[in-house]
């Protein structure tokens, strides 16, 4: 029988790895806490008309990206593509919009797309969402927090800012006419992709790939040309504040987003380091999504960060996350000795909880176990045998030169109430 894989698109994350994702989830939520910003959990289902009704029944999440699955009770349940739609849910729900709410989560999303680097089937993502302002300095808050994360993963020079407004839906519906018109007369010209999105997402078409699809679109209309006065002031606006704030962008006149409840401010942090997956973060304002989804209007924008393209980021910059090594290792021979070091050693646990103390377990030959205890990158052995059994004491090894010419001392033997004292000494480099 073949063995059972991970299915497609699906990716263990392993240990040596997760030092850089719990570390991009402690800046996060540090960075995010700093401004005033509360965590929420929320369920990975959610009713498929959920998605439906936020995202756009026409977009490629919706039409072809989603696992939804009818449950056994008949119910039609989606695995959550993204976590906006949720978030809005929860926020009416549990009536948390009548003030303004900063709220956060992180977690994993589900899309059936074609994997790739940068590109899974089950990918994270950290979201952030404020609701109850209308004004440009709420997105500003949400851009420069932004900021603030990368500078802080030592990123801010890999990734810069894209910025557009997509106005008001009623000036998009007046573009929109605009542009399908400009489009139609040169459907020929056009890519299959967007052949296809001019019926049913026509503005998708300003961000496709294919260069052919780009230069027609040097002569279409232009989206700034339709937006409305409101939407103008608060670009500027916005445009005033990152400049006051010293935040550097790009005005990306074709930038636009995948979901139907973006208007106004769209934005998206990119890097050339990652190839075609280039976006890391994204978001933007959905000033209609709480009413549409049966909330009291409330105006609100977000992003959402991409947790596996920055995590190669990281792993790119190599950041100086490394999975951590043991401090010391036990090497206990024989049953006397291994029960004594077990009890020895959780004494220690109990005042010292900011080592990393490897337990050596199973059986072994000294001589194997102190193999173990080099190859674990530990800077020291405490070794239990018969005569440490015997006198009460446990013997303490250096095992790294670097350490040891770094004034630790010779390999020592002290009696075992000495042991957290020695420990204490010798680590004095690490004890807050
Ligand atoms: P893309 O154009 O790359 O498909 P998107 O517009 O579909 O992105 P959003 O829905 O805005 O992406 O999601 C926000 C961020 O989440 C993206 O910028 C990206 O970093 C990340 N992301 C989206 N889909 C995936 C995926 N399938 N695998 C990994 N990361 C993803
Ligand atoms: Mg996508």
């Amino acid at each position: 029988m073949s063995n059972i894989r991970a299915v497609r698109g699906m990716n263990d994350i392993l240990p040596d790895e997760t030092p850089h994702w719990q570390h991009l989830e402690q800046t996060v939520g540090r960075v995010l806490g700093a401004y005033g910003y509360g965590e929420i959990r929320l369920p990975l289902v959610e009713s498929t008309r959920l998605f439906q009704r936020s995202i756009g029944e026409v977009t490629d999440i919706v039409e072809k990206e989603m696992y939804s699955f009818e449950d056994r009770n008949g119910d039609s349940l989606t695995l959550r593509p993204e976590g906006t739609a949720g978030c809005v849910r929860a926020a009416i729900q549990q009536n948390l919009l009548g003030v303004p709410r900063r709220l956060w989560y992180a977690g994993p999303m589900f899309r059936y797309e074609r994997p790739q680097k940068g590109r899974q089937r089950q990918f994270h993502q950290i979201g952030v969402e404020a609701f109850g302002v209308a004004s440009p300095d709420m997105d500003a808050e949400v851009i420069l927090l932004s900021a603030r994360i990368w500078r802080q993963l030592g990123l801010a020079g890999s990734v810069t800012l894209q910025l557009n407004t997509i106005g008001s839906s009623a000036a998009r519906q007046a573009y929109r006419a605009a542009l399908v018109a400009y489009l139609e007369a040169r459907r020929g010209e056009l890519d299959e992709d967007s052949q296809r999105r001019l019926q049913s997402n026509p503005l998708r078409i300003l961000d496709s790939k294919n260069p052919q699809t780009q230069a027609l679109l040097d002569g279409a209309p232009a989206l700034a040309d339709y937006l409305d006065a409101e939407s103008q002031d608060d670009f500027a606006r916005l445009r005033e504040l990152l400049d006051a704030a010293g935040q550097g962008y790009v005005v990306n006149p074709r930038l636009v987003r995948g979901l139907d409840y973006y208007n106004k401010t769209v934005f998206e942090w990119v890097t050339d380091d990652l190839g075609a997956q280039g976006t890391v973060c994204a978001g933007g304002r959905y000033d209609g999504l709480v009413e549409q989804l049966g909330g009291k209007p409330t105006p609100a924008v977000g992003l959402a960060m991409g947790m596996e393209r920055l995590v190669l980021l990281l792993l790119a910059h190599a950041s100086g996350v490394a999975e951590r090594p043991a401090d010391a290792y036990v090497v206990a021979v024989g049953a006397a000795a291994q029960r004594e070091a077990l009890v020895a050693v959780e004494a220690v646990r109990d005042r010292l909880d900011e080592l990393v103390i490897v337990q050596h377990t199973g059986a072994g030959s000294f001589k194997s176990q102190m193999k173990k205890a080099d190859k674990s990158g530990a800077r020291m052995a405490l070794i239990w045998g018969e005569d440490e059994v015997a006198a009460g004491t446990v013997t303490v090894k250096p095992l790294r030169d670097e350490a040891a010419q770094g004034g630790d001392p010779e390999q020592q033997t002290v009696p075992r109430e000495h042991l957290e004292a020695t420990l204490v000494a010798a680590f004095a480099d690490r004890m807050g």
